[in-house]
Order: structure tokens, then C-alpha cells, then sequence
């Protein structure tokens, strides 16, 4: 048998196989995804089987292995330039400074981790930090054994894959021997990486030359040709981090790694502490060292470490913060969409977005049937435009909703929406950024007053796309001052309004530039709304009718028209009617009377003439606004339903027009959200609760010194 037998699913790139092959039959050569995989050269193979006995996925452990349970915290007094508490460099110092070896990764020439053997001090710093991109292991097997053989002393670092591979190329044990094996959740992908490189090249204009990710820090350093070096918080800002962390660039063997969990290979096993009281104790990052042999326990008494403590690898706070126990780690679902655009060579602004839209706005399963359509319409609008929008299910509080699972709106949700995940908390929102990189808050009412800050997108991280569309404050009044809401909405990237005089609240409040668009109600035609009425059972009544729709108390019996009246709300039998029932007796009415915005967009929709009737004490901004835009009279806005006249109720009304000014409005608007989500990704920070906190605090601070002044 000859290595080519082993599945590309299975293969670590450790190389073993490649150091191994007496006659040079194996090379590594990349793959499509970028990472390296043995191939063979028949012509030389003489198939003498030591590439499979080399090879760590027949024998991942080593023979007389028990669990790991001596481990420490640490601190180097140089781990300000490492990953994390420094025990790499700690050991390595040890190392050096006793004419021993050191192997670790550093950036090749071609930029990609490579493994080395030195005995420089300098090299040290160039394997210091992470680099989270799978590392070749080059010629270091071949060289740790040569000087193994020579009886120099050798500490070797690697992941736990590259560390089996490492024995079982070896195939024994030697004393001079010291191992290292890093904490790893995932080897990520070196094409992905390169990528990364040809756009961070562009954004900033220069060339990377170097750079150091501090996963304990929260930092990336980019290092550029000219000098200059850029730092980036490696959770929130770094593009290639980001894609890696959230595993949508890992290896296929690691998503199954049989390295994890208790028994490990190697001398010596490095990671992060997590917990809590580590970042309280060094703001820095402390090292996790576990001591795996009795050579690493007498190196571990020999060295002086600038801090150190027993560290209890089964209490609740260290336990799950650190990888060691657990043993697969989560398949990302963007895994595929991601290695799919690195084999069509995509550039890496495009293997970072999605065609995945979130669409956050008022969906619940409340009987309200402009809140719905308008979340129908707008997901429809955006699939039209290639996408694939998602609308997010959340409601905050749903115990004080009226759930009817055989109920007209739960059937609609269930059919019409395309509905994501279920959510009634604003944390559990936040994960949603590893899925969406484009979010689309509104329309409706999301930025009234009293909203809560979920609508305002304080969750959404990273590096993403922010729209707001037609986001209505409700009414014309300035909101009350709160910084934080102010931030909120300045992080978005593109701003669209329902009221003309929420573009001024915009600018004044928040100092954005918002544009006006139609509802999105009125951004598909009747025909698009069709299909919900051919969908449905829906009897209209004979003759000629009226329709109200109204979310406040009018008593129909006090409207004074001749023509029947009937409820779009509920049927005869109180039941509550189906939205293609809600559409098509409004479709076929003579007039609609309706205290509801939504009422009035579809009576224009459908062209039927229509009373609208002002809530007591109702700002009617949004009807005004809607009104002034399509050139309708006001006439036909009134406080009671007794002033609804014939006259009124069937007056004349100029549909070509006001189809025209639709139409020419949609498009418009159309056009504006198009171009919003083609918009280039820009980050939001994640300090954005921190921002919260420092924000109001500051409005404490400036009443404070309001108050001062008063005086
Ligand atoms: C790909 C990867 C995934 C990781 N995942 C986790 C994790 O899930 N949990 C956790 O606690 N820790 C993880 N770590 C380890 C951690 O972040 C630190 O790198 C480690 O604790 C060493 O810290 P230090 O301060 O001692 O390192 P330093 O003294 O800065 O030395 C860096 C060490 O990391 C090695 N290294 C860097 N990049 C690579 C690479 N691509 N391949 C092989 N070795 C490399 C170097 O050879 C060296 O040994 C991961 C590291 C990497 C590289």
C-alpha cells in the first residue's frame, strides 16, 4: 500500500510521509483548498510501504500514554511578543541557552508557516505568536532526526497532528528529544491566507511583510514594507482572523481531530488560559502548561518562570474555556461556500460575503397584517435581487403574545417567510454574525423612542454591512439625547428613512445622511401579492362593499355609508381572516377605511379610494409624508369615522398619477437598496455594550456639569 490510498479527508499535512519515502517518490503539492497533500511519483515508488507506516492516521497515539493532569499557569518576562503567556519562548530560551535546538513556525518566504530547526536566538523571535494558518513541516522531520542522531538536544513545537506525525516518522522515542504541542482548534487554510494577503495589500495600500496574532491580547500586527505597522483587535477587526476562527476555513481532517482530549502525545502542552481570573491577574495573557513526561517535569523545576501557579485543568471556570476536552470541534456550514469560492479563485472581499441577508424587523406572530406583508415584501424584493434574505425571528417577551398555531398569521409566517432560528434575547442574536454579513434593519416603526437598542443593531460585529431601510421614528419629534443610540445608528453604512422629516432627525440627531424610500410594501406590485390570494381559500362577498381595518376602537355601525361594511380583521364568524382573504376583499372593495398606515399603502397598491382616521392625539407624520409624496390630498384624513361622506368615500381620485409617482418611487428605491448591498463590508467594533456603559456614563458626566452650571 502507498500513501495516495489514505483519504484527502483524513490526511493531517503533516508530511511524514513525504520525510519518510527513501526514493523521493513523494511530494507535498497543494491542494484546492491550499493545504498540502501527499502526492506520488509512481515511476519512483518502489512500494516499500514506510510512507503508511510513517503516516499518524494509522497510529495517532503513542504507546503507554495516561491522561494529562499536571498543568500550570505561566508568565515569560518576554511574553509581551508572544501569543500568549510565552511557555513556548520560556522553554526555548531553556533551550538555547544549553546548546540545544529549537523548532517552531515562522513565515516562510512565501509567506505561509513554515516549521524550522535553528540554534539562532534570532529565529526565536520570528516563531514567536500565532500564526493561525496551517504550517508545512518542510525538511524539520529529516532535520530533528539528523541532529537527534548527532545527540543534540531538540525541542520541537508544533500542533498535536504535526506532533504524531513527527513520532510516527521517528518510529521510537529519543531522550534528546523535548516536544511541544500547542492547544489547537483548527489548522486554517494557507490559500485562504494568501488571499487574505492580496487584500490587505489593497486596503491599505502597501505590502504586508510581516504579522504577529496575540490571540491572548486581542491583537494582529500588521507589518508593512515601508515600516509602518497597523494593529487590529484580533476578534473584531481582523478580516482572515475572523473567517478562521468561525472554522469556515479549517481543514476537513481537523473537524473529526483525534488529538483532542486527555491523552496527548507530546513532553509538553501549551495553550491560553481563559478564565476570568487570568485576565484580572495579567491583562496580557497567561500560558497553560502541562507537564506530560518526566522530561518536562524536570525541565518544567529547572527553568525560572516570571510567574507560576498549579492550575486545576477540572474546575467549572478553566475546564471549558480551553480546548482539551473536547474532541470534535463544530462543523461550520459556510465551511463548503467558503473552499467553493477558493477553487473558483475568488478574491477574498468575496469569499468573505454571502449572499445571506438578515432582514430584522416586526414579523411576529401578531395579527398584524401591514407588519407582516411588509416583512413578505421585503424579503421577496431582496431574493429578486439575487440574494438569499433571511428574515430573524426574534420577539422579545413572546409569553405575552397570543401564539394560535392554526392562526392566519403563524400559517403566513410558516409559509411565506423564510424564517431564521428563534431568538428572545439580544445575546443570542450576536451569533448571527458568524452566519450574516449583511444586515437590513427595517422598515416600520424600529427607531421610535421606546424601541429597544436591538433595533438599532448594537449586535451586529465584525465586519459586515449595516442598511437601514425606510426606518421610521414614528413621528416628527427629535429623539430624547442618548449617546449610545447615537452610536448605534452612525455605525450603519447607509441609512434610508419612510418620513421626509426623518431625514432631518437623522441629521441632526446623529449627524447621518439618510434618504427617503417607499414602504416596502410598495416596492412589489399587486401581481407579486397574487400568489398569497390564489394561495388561500378566499370568498368575497357579492356585490359592491366597504372595508375597515383599524387597530383602534371605531365602531363600524357609526359609519354612514350605504354599502356593506365588512372587517379585513375578522370574518363573520370571528375568526381571523387569511392574509389572501385579507387581500383580496381589499382588492375588490369600492373603499377602505383604515386608522393604519399599512391600510393605506395597500389601498393605493390596489387603487381603491380610502379614509384614513386619525388615532386622538396621533402625529400623522407618516401619513402626511406618504401623502405629499404621491400628491394626495388631505382631505381624506378624518378624526371620526362620522365625517366619512359618499362624497368622500367614493370621490374621484387621479390612479394614473398617483400609480406614476408609485412606480417612479419603487424604482427609485429599488435602486437605492441595490446599491446599498453592494456596499464594500466595513468592521463594527464589538465593544459596542463597553461603548453603551462609557456613553452613559458621559451623559451622567455632561449633566453633571450642567447642573454645575446652573447653579
Ligand atoms: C493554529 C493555532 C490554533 C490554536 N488554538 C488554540 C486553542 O484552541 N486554545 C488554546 O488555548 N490555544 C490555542 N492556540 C495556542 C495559543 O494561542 C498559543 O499559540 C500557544 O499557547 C503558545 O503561546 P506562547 O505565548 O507560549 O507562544 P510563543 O512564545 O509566542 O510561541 C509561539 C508558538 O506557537 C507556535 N506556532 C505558531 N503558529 C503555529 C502554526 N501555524 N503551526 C504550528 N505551531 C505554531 C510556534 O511554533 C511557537 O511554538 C493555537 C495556536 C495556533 C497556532
Amino acid at each position: 500500500m502507498v500513501i495516495n490510498a489514505i483519504q484527502k479527508e483524513l490526511c493531517f499535512s503533516c508530511g511524514a510521509c513525504f520525510s519518510k519515502c527513501p526514493s523521493g517518490a513523494i511530494s507535498m503539492v497543494e491542494d484546492e483548498q491550499g493545504f498540502l497533500s501527499p502526492k506520488v511519483d509512481y515511476e519512483k515508488c518502489t512500494k516499500c510501504g514506510l510512507c503508511v507506516k510513517s503516516c499518524p492516521v494509522y497510529k495517532t497515539k503513542r504507546d503507554d500514554l495516561t491522561p494529562i493532569k499536571d498543568a500550570y499557569s505561566v508568565k515569560s518576562q518576554h511574553s509581551s511578543r508572544c501569543a500568549s503567556g510565552g511557555a513556548f519562548t520560556q522553554l526555548a530560551g531553556y533551550y538555547l541557552n544549553n546548546g540545544g535546538y529549537i523548532a517552531g513556525a515562522v513565515w516562510n518566504k512565501e509567506f505561509i508557516p513554515e516549521i524550522i530547526v535553528t540554534n539562532n536566538c534570532d529565529d526565536l523571535l520570528k516563531i514567536q505568536s500565532s500564526k493561525y494558518v496551517h504550517a508545512s513541516t518542510g525538511s524539520s522531520y529529516k532535520k530533528t532526526l539528523e541532529l537527534l542522531e548527532l545527540n543534540k538536544k531538540v525541542l520541537y513545537s508544533a500542533t498535536p497532528c504535526q506532533i504524531a506525525g513527527l513520532y510516527a516518522f521517528l518510529g521510537k522515542d529519543y531522550d534528546n528529544l523535548c516536544t511541544v504541542e500547542i492547544l489547537c482548534h483548527a489548522g486554517g487554510s494557507p490559500k485562504a491566507w494568501k488571499k487574505y494577503i492580496e487584500f490587505a495589500n489593497k486596503k491599505y495600500n502597501k505590502k504586508l511583510a510581516d504579522c504577529k496574532m496575540q490571540a491572548a491580547k486581542d491583537k494582529v500586527t500588521l507589518y508593512f514594507d515601508d515600516g509602518e505597522q497597523i494593529v487590529e483587535s484580533l476578534y473584531s477587526e481582523n478580516e482572515y482572523v475572523e473567517l478562521y476562527m468561525s472554522g469556515k476555513t479549517k481543514k476537513s481532517s481537523c473537524t473529526n481531530c483525534p488529538f483532542m482530549g486527555r491523552i496527548r502525545n507530546a513532553d509538553f502542552i501549551i495553550g491560553d488560559v481563559w478564565a476570568k481570573w487570568a485576565k484580572q491577574k495579567r491583562k496580557d495573557g497567561i500560558s497553560l502548561l502541562i507537564l506530560n513526561s518526566d522530561k518536562s517535569k524536570k525541565i518544567f523545576k529547572e527553568i525560572k518562570w516570571d510567574f507560576v501557579e498549579p492550575f486545576d485543568l477540572d474546575s467549572e471556570e478553566n475546564a471549558p474555556l480551553n480546548k482539551i476536552n473536547n474532541v470534535i470541534p463544530i462543523q461550520n456550514k459556510d465551511r463548503v461556500s467558503v473552499f467553493e469560492k477558493l477553487k473558483e479563485n475568488c478574491d477574498f472581499e468575496e469569499i468573505i460575503a454571502n449572499k445571506k441577508v438578515a432582514l430584522m424587523n416586526f414579523n411576529y406572530p401578531r395579527d398584524n397584517y401591514g407588519a407582516l406583508l411588509l416583512a413578505y415584501a421585503i424579503e421577496q424584493t431582496v431574493k429578486k435581487m439575487g440574494y438569499e434574505p433571511y428574515t430573524i425571528n426574534y420577539y422579545k417577551n413572546p409569553m405575552t403574545m397570543d401564539f394560535d398555531p392554526q392562526g392566519a398569521t403563524w400559517k403566513f409566517r410558516e409559509k411565506y417567510l423564510n424564517l431564521y432560528g428563534f431568538y428572545i434575547d439580544k445575546n443570542s442574536l450576536y451569533k448571527l454574525n458568524d452566519v450574516f454579513k449583511t444586515f437590513i434593519f427595517g422598515s416600520d416603526v424600529i427607531w421610535k423612542q421606546t424601541r429597544e437598542y436591538v433595533y438599532f443593531a448594537d449586535w451586529c460585529t465584525g465586519l459586515n454591512r449595516l442598511i437601514a431601510y425606510a426606518a421610521s421614528f414614528s413621528n416628527k419629534k427629535m429623539p430624547r439625547k442618548d449617546y449610545y443610540k447615537k452610536f448605534c445608528m452612525r455605525r450603519f453604512d447607509k441609512v434610508s428613512v419612510r418620513e421626509k422629516s426623518a431625514i432631518e432627525i437623522c441629521k441632526q440627531y446623529a449627524g447621518i445622511d439618510a434618504e427617503q424610500v417607499i414602504d416596502p410594501t410598495l416596492l412589489l406590485n399587486k401581481e407579486d401579492y397574487q400568489r398569497i390570494i390564489d394561495n388561500e381559500y378566499s370568498q368575497i362577498p357579492q356585490g359592491d362593499y366597504v372595508v375597515y381595518y383599524t387597530f383602534w376602537g371605531i365602531n363600524p355601525y357609526d359609519i354612514k355609508l350605504k354599502l356593506p361594511i365588512y372587517n379585513l380583521f375578522k370574518d363573520e364568524f370571528n375568526k381571523t381572516r387569511s392574509f389572501g382573504q385579507w387581500l383580496n376583499l381589499l382588492k375588490n372593495s369600492k373603499c377602505v377605511i383604515t386608522a393604519s398606515f399599512h391600510g393605506v399603502c395597500f389601498a393605493l397598491l390596489y387603487n381603491k379610494p380610502f379614509v384614513y382616521v386619525r388615532k386622538p392625539d396621533e402625529d400623522n407624520e407618516r401619513i402626511v409624508s406618504l401623502f405629499e409624496k404621491f400628491g394626495i390630498k388631505e382631505n381624506c384624513i378624518v378624526d371620526s369615522v362620522e365625517e366619512i361622506t359618499e362624497d368622500l368615500a367614493f370621490r374621484h381620485i387621479d390612479w394614473e398619477s398617483i400609480n406614476n409617482k408609485i412606480l417612479e418611487f419603487r424604482n427609485y428605491s429599488l435602486n437605492w437598496l441595490k446599491s446599498a448591498l453592494e456596499m464594500p463590508l466595513t468592521y463594527k467594533k464589538s465593544n459596542a455594550n463597553a461603548t453603551h456603559h462609557k456613553f452613559n456614563f458621559m451623559g451622567v458626566k455632561i449633566n453633571i456639569k450642567k447642573r454645575i452650571k446652573n447653579r
